[in-house]
């Protein structure tokens, strides 16, 4: 191996930025199914969460790092108070195990979110790094806003921390604010002027608002930092984040400008981005960078003329590079357990005996329905099958009946885990919103539906339709995903989790 390429370290934070977005929370058994298949992919630190938020989010780090084995497993505290305690315990049973403490640096947030002075800042970003150093010898430090931190105070805080023990520096631009040559100015900047730089790694954390968070990630890496963080499609805050699939392409097309190589099996990119669509609800758009459906096809006649001829013509990256391509046609009605489980580790989808045997029942049983089960036939039914994780209630039955003119009537019939059943009727506009209105009823939820789609995941007559559905309630925005071969089953599945996913959370409240 070339000594003189640099690793640039992947700080996957899918589960802590990502999960913060709106409408992208996940379940402790999704976290884990996503954590696992980052595993997979080789990302080097997953940040898992942020302990101190709330006991629901202590439990779900200290779950993936009970059961998640390869990358550092890291939990974000704040400089001060029981944060940092708190993250510590949860990372107890991790292989490897970092905190990440961070303090906001930029005048307008010292000033309005913290009040506190500049000494004072650094005085507390000092004693949390010492605090969390005491405790793990892997320490991340990060900047809140450092894009819009004075340069030399930033200079004087990073190498203040780096003194007090900070391993990884990390130099976040929160707000999604700064330019590609003007943020690698920064990055060069802290080079020359922070004392003991070499003695940490710097790490950069970039917001999509202006629609430049890997272009000044891979700013950053041409200037020298050597770890970016990034999430899986780019979701988290606002506009988002790095996407980890964008930046790790880059990197591997352009190494020439680059000399970095990451420990990402490209070849999984794919299915981990469908994975984390699929269990945030959150859709990938066709024309998405890297994993998006459009982003190997190629439409104008003169453009698959030349492809015919070279495939560099148009293409600078190979389908199979990230894991599309080749024949989706895979499995039938005869095929069997082991078939089966060879294409879902194929897939990325890491399952335990039991969630394989669920999944298996659920697969024979869309067989005898749909003559060609492809590849998201087999994710659809395999995170179908992780649904009585979600909640409380199950769909036993949906009845529907068309009235006089456009109303419609629903019943459904609603199984709770404790045992109880409930039956309700309702109407509505349409067959879709009538099963809604009953659901309602049935659970006594009641949320206001903010947005509903419905599209084929595989083609053919029998076809399985994706619903999905976001609505709001109690000043929060829930998700859900339903699929099935029927649509009007598929959007009462996908209601019905959005729905569980509220009374979970009530749950867990109620718990804590
Ligand atoms: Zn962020």
């Amino acid at each position: 191996m070339d000594t003189d390429i640099d690793r640039l370290i992947v700080f996957d934070t899918t589960l802590r930025d990502g999960e913060q977005a709106p409408g992208c929370s996940m379940t402790d058994r999704e976290k884990v199914r996503v954590a696992r298949a980052l595993a997979e992919l080789g990302v080097d630190v997953i940040e898992a969460g942020f302990p101190a938020a709330s006991d629901g989010d202590f439990e779900s780090v200290r779950l993936v790092a009970r059961t998640v084995r390869g990358p550092i497993i890291c939990g974000l505290a704040r400089c001060g108070g029981k944060d940092i305690e708190r993250a510590w315990q949860a990372l107890q049973e991790a292989e490897r195990a970092r905190l990440h403490v961070f303090i906001a640096t930029s005048p307008i947030h010292r000033q309005f979110k913290l009040g506190l002075s500049r000494d004072e800042v650094l005085r507390r970003a000092v004693e949390g790094v010492r605090a969390a150093r005491a405790l793990c010898a892997d320490v991340e430090f990060s900047a809140e806003d450092a894009a819009r931190t004075e340069p030399e105070y930033l200079a004087d805080v990073i190498a203040a921390v780096i003194d007090a023990g900070a391993t990884t520096v990390n130099i976040p631009d929160t707000v999604g604010y700064a330019v590609p040559a003007e943020f690698a100015e920064r990055i060069a900047y802290l080079r020359e002027n922070v004392s003991g730089i070499e003695r940490a790694v710097i790490s950069v954390h970039c917001h999509d608002d202006l629609g430049m968070a890997v272009a000044n990630s891979l700013a950053a890496v041409q200037a020298g930092a050597r770890q970016v963080e990034c999430t899986i499609n780019g979701i988290g805050e606002r506009a988002g984040n790095c996407a980890l699939e964008e930046v790790v392409m880059a990197v591997r097309t352009r190494a020439d400008r680059m000399p970095v190589r990451t420990g990402i099996d490209t070849r999984r990119l794919a299915a981990t981005s469908r994975l984390v669509a699929a269990v945030t609800g959150v859709a990938v758009p066709r024309n998405k960078a890297v994993v998006g459906e459009n982003a190997f096809a190629h439409e104008a006649g003169i453009h698959q003329h030349g492809m015919l001829r070279n495939q560099e013509t148009y293409e600078i990256m190979r389908p199979e590079d990230v894991g599309l391509g080749g024949s989706r046609l895979v499995l039938g009605k005869h095929s069997g357990r082991h078939a089966f489980r060879s294409r879902v580790e194929a897939l990325g989808l890491a399952l335990d005996e039991a969630e394989l045997d669920r999944a298996f029942i659920a697969f024979k049983t869309l067989a005898d329905r749909k003559k060609e089960i492809f590849d998201a036939d087999i994710e659809a039914l395999v995170l179908r099958s992780d649904e009585t994780g979600h909640g409380p209630w199950s769909l036993a039955a949906l009845r529907i009946r068309s009235g006089d003119g456009a109303r419609a009537f629903a019943e459904v019939e609603l199984q709770h885990v404790e045992g109880t059943a409930r039956r309700e009727s309702a109407s509505g506009d349409g067959p879709v919103e009538a099963a809604f209105r009953a659901i309602e009823r049935a659970t006594g939820i009641e949320a206001e539906l903010k947005s509903f789609d419905i599209r084929n995941v595989t083609v053919g007559e029998d076809a399985q339709g994706e619903a999905v559905v976001t609505i709001a309630q109690g000043g929060r925005i829930w998700q859900g995903k339903g699929f099935d071969t029927d649509i009007i089953q598929a959007s009462a599945l996908a209601f019905l989790q959005a729905v569980n996913r509220i009374c979970a959370r009530q749950g867990a409240d109620a718990a804590a």
